[in-house]
Order: structure tokens, then C-alpha cells, then sequence
């Protein structure tokens, strides 16, 4: 038998004016209702505002690949495995008897929404996220990548040490036929000196603008052997350390281009494969913490009409703490410090040990409760007027974030938080939490729904209907901030805000989903279990 989470999903069909469904598109019709805000002559003044768009979304989900940069580490491994034991029906024997494989932990294949009310029953219908619009099966994608370890993948899994045995034992054959992981660029400067013994597989040279154009032919090659409509590139590979941003040289488009003709050592090699894809017109999501995206790839994606995503799988530790910290402060409990201590012992933990990658971690960590905080004023002071630097960010939790390295613990990290709170006239409360994270089962599944997802935004198209206007539909804006649920630090347009809160980065996802099928997103009023 299938696993739920890995069974085809049932279609839904709308029945409204506001949908057309042609064999190639769904079309919707959607009002995007809002108020505007305004404070003058001391009272705020409120303006319900709705405006009028269409989204169109192509049916015909692409055949997609997914390359991985980093194929050969604990995520890569652990995704491909699983992925080849639900497409195969591999069941394993554990201590606990007969295994199943699934996508547990996945949002798009394990969680449900409700799409309405059974009139006959008064019970609310939920159906799994993914049978909302047209998407990739994950059984479906070609899996592919590069490592600058050439281990092939059967034994790159047994080094993982993350999978059961019994497991690793069947699946291997199949892993085997993924082969060798693609040679990478390897600029030692940018992850830590203890991964140089890793690095065998190495595309030669130190030309910067020769490494984009290898990369760039690598995608297209894969793309072409496969007959693929569209290639996911997805960075899990080491934490790199930050990218100095230097006027002239990442700043802009064309100085970043410069930049890699001049092989500019300032130029990563994470920043170098969102060049490529971006180039090339095939999504790009960095799965760890560094500024792979500087501002030049940022107007190069824009430039392109090309999408990205980033930064950093919130899998453990700040997924927790982007729910409870909202947790507090939504409650009106006033955090006064949040204190995290992490230790691992895989190669990430490894790598982070060294104080530059550390550093890009800590960064991505710590700006989780940020839009919480600015949003309760009551509790947190706002910035005085004109403040520079920290006190910009007016009053605000102690956050500090710690990790080391334990190698004995392997894949299994540790994390611990103490969240110290002000109560009621002047009380204390303390709350602390012993969370074991399951490194790579926790950060598999998203790497899946990142890419499921960017794929299915390369399919939907909108139009603003404002002004009565038929205009053309065109794609949304590159950056995909609807990926943010599963990012620690999302990327978002620049000048908008950061929403960290996981609740609200759900409910935007599950409200633009519904939107392109005419349905409206939140149902929580439930107004009809309020009336007589
Ligand atoms: P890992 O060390 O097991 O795997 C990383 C792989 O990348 C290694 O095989 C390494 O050889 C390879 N690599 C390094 N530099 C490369 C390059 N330039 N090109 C190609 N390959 C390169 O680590 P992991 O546990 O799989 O994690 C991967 C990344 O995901 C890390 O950056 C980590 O911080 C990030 N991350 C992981 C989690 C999680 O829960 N597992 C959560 C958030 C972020």
C-alpha cells in the first residue's frame, strides 16, 4: 500500500463565475481586500480597499528536475534516498517492525486545508495542500547535482549516517544509478578549512567567468538528457561564510558580471550558481544562511524575470521559535531575553564550527522575532526618532544563539531555549525547551516543497484588473516570498517587510493557492457556528 502522504492527490473543481477552467489554464478572478491605515490629527483613519486581479495558472505540471548543489551530504543523500524508496515501495525493517516510506514533515504532501463546509453534515472538508492546484509529484522529479566530494551517492548515504540500514540496504542499487555527484567549484575561503579532504571533485581552475559558463552547461545538459521542462537548483551544500558587499563589484547587475569576468575573489561560489540559473531562467532556492543573493543578483533575477528564494531551511530550532515567540507576544507576555544553545555533530555542525560560517548562522538565526516585536508596541518601545544602528530597532528581546560541534551526536542536533518573559506587575516566567532535531528527515521535506513550489510559481501568472484594463498576465516578482514558511531568513522585494511568524507565512501561502482557484484564503470567522 501507498502512504497517504505519498498517494496522488484527488482534483478539486470550482464552481463559480469567478473561475474558467480551459484545458490549458485556470483562471481566476480574485479581489485583494485590504484597508489602508492612516494616523493624523491624533486618531487613526481607516479605508477598506479591494482590487481587482486574475491569476492564470498553467495545468500541465512541468517535468522537472532538481539539482542539488551539495548532492552528496546528509540533505542531498537523505532526499534522494527517500524520494527512490516511495517511487520504488521500498519498506524496511526497523526495531519497531515494518517501515513504510512517506513524506512526512512535507506541508505540501502531509498537511491539509479546509476548502469549505459539507452542507448535509456541517463539517468542515479538508483536502491535503497539494490537490489545491496542479504540482509535482515528488516520486515525479529527476534528481541530479554537483559535490566537490565525488563519492557516488550509494556510499555518500552510508557516510550520512542518517537512513536505517535496512533501508540504505535496498535503496543503494538505486542510488547507485545517480552515480557521482557533477564536479563543483571549490573556493576553500568560503567554507571552513576542515572540509578541504571532502573536496576530489573539483572543476579545475580559478577562471570565475569559465566556472559560470561549466555551471550553465551543466544545467542545460541535465535539462536536455531528460527532455525536462524546468530545473530546480537548490543550494544545500556547506555554509558558506558572507560575501563583503563592495561598491563596483556586487552591488549592481552588471558590476557582478564584471566581477566574475575579473574572477573577483569576493564572488562565492554559491553567488555563482544563482548566476547561472538565473542566467539560464531556471529557479534557484539557497537552502543555507549566506548572502548568496547580493544586491547584484538580486537586479540580475529582476533583470531576467527569473526566480529565487532564500535563505536557510527553517526546519528546527527557529521554526519552533517563530511559533512560540509569536506565542508570547500575541498572548501580550513580554520576552526579555531568548537564549539558544544548539550542538550537532554531521558535517554541517562541522563546518559551522569555524567562526566565519558560524557567523552567516547566527545572522539567519537571529531576526526571527523581529516582525513579532514591531508589531506590539505596547510591550516593546518603538525606536526614538532618527536612531541609528541598534537602537533603530528600538527596545528588543536579548537573543543570542550558540552552536557547537559534538561529533557523537551526529545527525541528531540538540537544540535548547530558554524563553525568560515578563507577567502580570511585574512577574517572571520561564519556560525552557529541549528540542532533538532530526537534522536531515526535519530538512528533506522542505527542500521538497521549496522546489515543488517554485515550480508551480513559474506556472502562475497575474494581471491587475485596477483600472478596467485588459492588460497581459506576467509573472510575479522574483522573489519568492511565498517560499517563506520553510526559510529561516526569508528573502523578500526589498522595501517590504520580513514575516517571520509561521502562522501568518501559512496562511499567505494557503490564501494564494486558494486565490488562484477563486476560493478565499481564511475561514477561521466561521461565522455561521456564531449566529443563532
Ligand atoms: P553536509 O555537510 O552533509 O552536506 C553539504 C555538502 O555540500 C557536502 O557533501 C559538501 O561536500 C558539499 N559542498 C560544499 N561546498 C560545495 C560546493 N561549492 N559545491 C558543491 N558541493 C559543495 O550538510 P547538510 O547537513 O546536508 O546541510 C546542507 C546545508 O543546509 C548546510 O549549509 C546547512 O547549514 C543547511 N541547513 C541544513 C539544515 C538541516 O536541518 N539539515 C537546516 C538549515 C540549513
Amino acid at each position: 500500500p501507498v502512504h497517504p502522504t505519498a498517494a496522488r492527490p484527488l482534483p478539486i473543481t470550482v464552481q463559480s463565475e469567478n473561475v474558467a477552467y480551459s484545458d490549458e489554464h485556470i483562471v481566476s478572478k480574485f479581489f485583494n481586500r485590504g484597508s489602508e491605515a492612516v494616523f493624523a490629527n491624533g486618531m487613526y483613519s481607516v479605508k477598506p480597499v479591494s482590487k481587482p486581479f486574475e491569476f492564470q495558472t498553467t495545468r500541465k505540471v512541468s517535468k522537472t528536475g532538481l539539482m542539488m548543489v551539495g548532492l552528496g551530504g546528509n540533505n542531498g543523500t537523505t532526499l534522494c534516498a527517500t524520494i527512490l524508496a516511495n517511487r520504488h515501495g521500498i519498506s524496511w525493517h526497523t526495531k519497531n517492525g515494518i517501515q513504510q516510506p512517506n513524506y512526512i514533515g512535507s506541508v505540501l504532501r502531509a498537511s491539509t486545508v479546509s476548502i469549505g463546509t459539507n452542507p448535509a453534515t456541517g463539517k468542515e472538508v479538508y483536502v491535503p495542500i497539494s490537490s489545491i492546484l496542479p504540482m509535482v509529484h515528488p516520486n515525479d522529479l529527476v534528481l541530479g547535482g554537483w559535490d566537490i566530494s565525488g563519492l557516488p551517492m550509494d556510499k555518500a548515504m552510508e557516510r550520512a549516517k542518517v537512513l536505517d540500514w535496512d533501508l540504505q540496504r535496498q535503496v543503494a542499487p538505486h542510488m547507485a544509478e545517480i552515480g557521482k555527484p557533477l564536479p563543483s567549484i571549490y573556493y576553500p575561503d568560503f567554507i571552513a578549512a576542515n572540509q578541504e579532504a571532502r573536496a576530489d571533485n573539483v572543476i579545475p581552475g580559478s577562471d570565475k567567468q569559465a566556472h559560470l559558463e561549466h555551471l550553465r552547461a551543466d544545467i542545460r545538459a541535465f535539462k536536455q538528457k531528460h527532455a525536462l521542462d524546468r530545473v530546480v537548483v537548490f543550494w544545500t551544500a556547506n555554509t558558506e561564510r558572507y560575501s563583503d558587499i563592495i561598491p563596483g563589484v556586487n552591488d549592481t547587475a552588471d558590476n557582478l558580471l564584471a566581477a566574475i569576468k575579473a574572477s573577483h575573489s569576493e564572488v562565492s561560489p554559491s553567488t555563482l550558481f544563482a548566476v547561472a540559473s538565473i542566467l539560464e531562467g531556471e529557479p534557484f532556492v539557497n537552502g543555507a544562511p549566506q548572502n548568496t543573493f547580493v544586491p547584484g543578483v538580486i537586479e540580475l533575477a529582476e533583470r531576467h524575470q527569473s526566480f529565487i528564494g532564500g535563505d536557510d531551511l527553517k526546519s528546527g530550532q527557529t521554526k519552533l521559535k517563530s511559533v512560540f515567540a509569536e506565542f508570547l507576544v500575541n498572548a501580550g507576555i513580554k520576552p526579555l531575553s531568548i537564549a539558544s544553545y544548539n550542538h550537532l555533530g554531521n558535517n554541517d555542525g562541522h563546518n559551522l564550527s569555524a567562526e566565519p560560517q558560524f557567523k552567516s548562522k547566527e545572522i539567519s538565526k537571529s531576526s526571527v522575532v523581529d516582525d513579532m516585536v514591531n508589531a506590539n508596541r505596547l510591550l516593546y518601545k518603538p525606536p526614538a526618532e532618527g536612531a541609528k544602528g541598534k537602537a533603530a530597532k528600538g527596545e528588543h528581546p536579548d537573543h543570542i544563539v550558540v552552536i557547537k560541534y559534538v561529533p557523537a551526536v551526529g545527525d541528531s542536533k540538540r537544540a535548547i531555549d530558554e524563553y525568560y518573559s515578563e507577567i502580570l506587575m511585574g512577574g517572571r516566567s520561564t519556560i525552557n525547551i529541549f528540542n532533538e532535531c532530526e537534522d536531515s528527515l526535519l530538512a528533506t521535506p522542505l527542500i521538497l516543497d521549496l522546489s515543488i513550489l517554485a515550480e508551480l510559481l513559474t506556472r502562475v501568472k497575474y494581471r491587475d484588473l485596477s483600472n478596467g484594463a485588459q492588460t497581459e498576465f506576467k509573472p510575479l516578482y522574483p522573489i519568492l516570498s511565498l517560499l517563506s514558511y520553510m526559510l529561516k531568513a526569508p528573502l523578500v522585494k526589498p522595501g517590504t517587510d520580513v514575516v517571520n511568524s509561521l502562522s501568518r507565512q501559512r496562511n499567505a501561502l494557503e490564501a494564494f493557492l486558494k486565490a488562484c482557484i477563486g476560493l478565499e484564503g481564511n475561514g477561521d470567522l466561521l461565522l455561521e457556528t456564531r449566529i443563532w
